[in-house]
């Protein structure tokens, strides 16, 4: 039977990569989704012919209504517009590869819809974790993980039975642009500096938020939700090759490790394809041609926005939503070019002054949470 997918957040680096697989695979596209890229979400419409396509931006969507008349692709707008493309019917899985927060409500509408889902979009999972777990286990879908580290680890896990014999994960880092500096030569480094990426080619946000190792932190949390595992059983270490995606660990010692080449591509299309593997696009790794993998403690001094990520989850609650609401602000105004790279740390802290101490919490208190959360970087800039 042929698969159909949706992809949300179509026209980002994530969601392009998901459709070459999709049309490498001979995938059918039901719906795609952006923000406001209306002349790349057009070409796209013209390819893969999709049911619907939804821009979040309102203006957006109605130039792509009027431009995309003639192919039968209905168009939505706005948040609803997104999430009504997230759960209709015909896709078998839906891949959020939206960045930010933004893809929190689009994951609940796909899994709500009983669609499995493909997570790239890990603020979706890292501020609402127990709301999509929850939305998860009620559907009786599958949370398929899309970043390569997690895929990584999920692919581990496929060979152990599930038992106690779990000792610990390993997420690999490539340490950024950064990697190595210290903070002074960190003072005055910009976004053009840190959007020198040296292993992968990705979106802006997510580009300065491993600059930061921001991302690491992230990935720490996305790991505790995914895996259920605790944060003290999760370890960082950096690898600079991106050769090694992530690594467990048994209490006999013994560790899996899972490899490839750099290209996303690998993981997309284990999450689309799972739990079969189809022949990849993707070139085969050669390790002779690597030669040499390398490994580093992570400098949880120079880059303290990972000892921010493990507090905030180490506290649970609303703590990784409103870590991840504040980085979305502080990693907008560096950017931006507003603050210098040392201030992200500093301004994503001020987040756990205003995080209520809330065990159990709604969908309402993330959205309350992002607010204050955004609100108190801006203030804290100002003070
Ligand atoms: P990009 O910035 O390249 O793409 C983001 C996509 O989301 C675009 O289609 C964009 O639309 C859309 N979008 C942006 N804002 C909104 C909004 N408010 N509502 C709806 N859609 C929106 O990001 P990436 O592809 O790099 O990353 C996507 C996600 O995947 C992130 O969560 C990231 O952390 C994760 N990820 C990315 C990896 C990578 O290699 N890039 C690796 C692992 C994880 P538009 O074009 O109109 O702005
Ligand atoms: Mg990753």
């Amino acid at each position: 039977m042929k698969k159909n997918i949706t992809v949300l957040g179509s026209t980002g680096s994530i969601g392009v990569q998901s459709l070459d697989v999709a049309e490498k695979a001979g995938f059918g596209v039901t719906a795609i989704t952006a923000n406001s890229s209306v002349e790349a979400i057009e070409a796209q419409i013209r390819k893969f012919r999709p049911l619907a396509a939804a821009l979040s931006d309102a203006a957006a969507a109605k130039d792509l209504k009027t431009r995309v008349a003639d192919t039968g692709t209905k168009v939505l707008s706005g948040e609803e517009g997104v999430c009504e493309c997230a759960a209709m019917d015909g896709a078998d899985t839906v891949i959020d590869a939206i960045v930010g927060l933004a893809g929190l409500k689009p994951a609940l509408a796909a899994v709500n819809a009983k669609k499995d889902l493909a997570l790239a979009n890990k603020e979706a999972i890292v501020a609402g974790g127990p709301l999509v777990l929850d939305a998860v286990k009620k559907a009786g879908v599958k949370l398929l993980p899309v970043d390569s580290e997690h895929s990584a680890i999920f692919q581990c896990l496929q060979a152990s039975p599930p038992n106690k014999a779990l000792k610990k994960l390993i997420l690999t880092a490539s340490g950024g642009p950064f990697f190595g500096k210290t903070r002074e030569e960190l003072k005055n480094v910009t976004a053009a500096d840190a959007l020198k990426h040296p292993t992968w080619a990705m979106g802006a946000k997510i580009t300065i938020d491993s600059a930061s190792m921001f991302n690491k932190g992230l990935e720490l949390i996305e790991a505790h939700f995914l895996f259920g595992v605790t944060p003290a059983q999760i370890d960082i270490v950096v690898h600079r090759e991106s050769i090694i995606h992530s690594l467990i660990e048994f209490n006999d010692h013994s560790v899996l490790a899972q490899l490839g080449v750099s290209d996303m591509r690998i993981p997309i299309q284990y999450a689309l394809t799972y739990p079969e593997r189809y022949p990849s696009p993707v070139k085969e790794l050669s390790l002779t041609d690597v030669g040499t993998l390398t490994f580093y403690k992570p400098d949880y001094e120079t880059f303290d926005c990972l000892g921010i990520c493990r507090e905030a989850v180490t506290r649970g609650g609303l703590f990784p939503a409103a870590v991840n609401s504040a980085n979305e602000e502080a990693n907008r105004l560096f950017r931006e070019g507003k603050i210098g790279f040392l201030q992200l740390g500093e301004l994503i802290r001020t987040a756990f002054e205003i995080t209520p101490e809330k065990p159990d919490f709604t969908l309402a208190d993330v959205y309350d949470t992002d607010k204050a959360a955004r609100a108190r970087v801006i203030d804290a800039l100002r003070d």
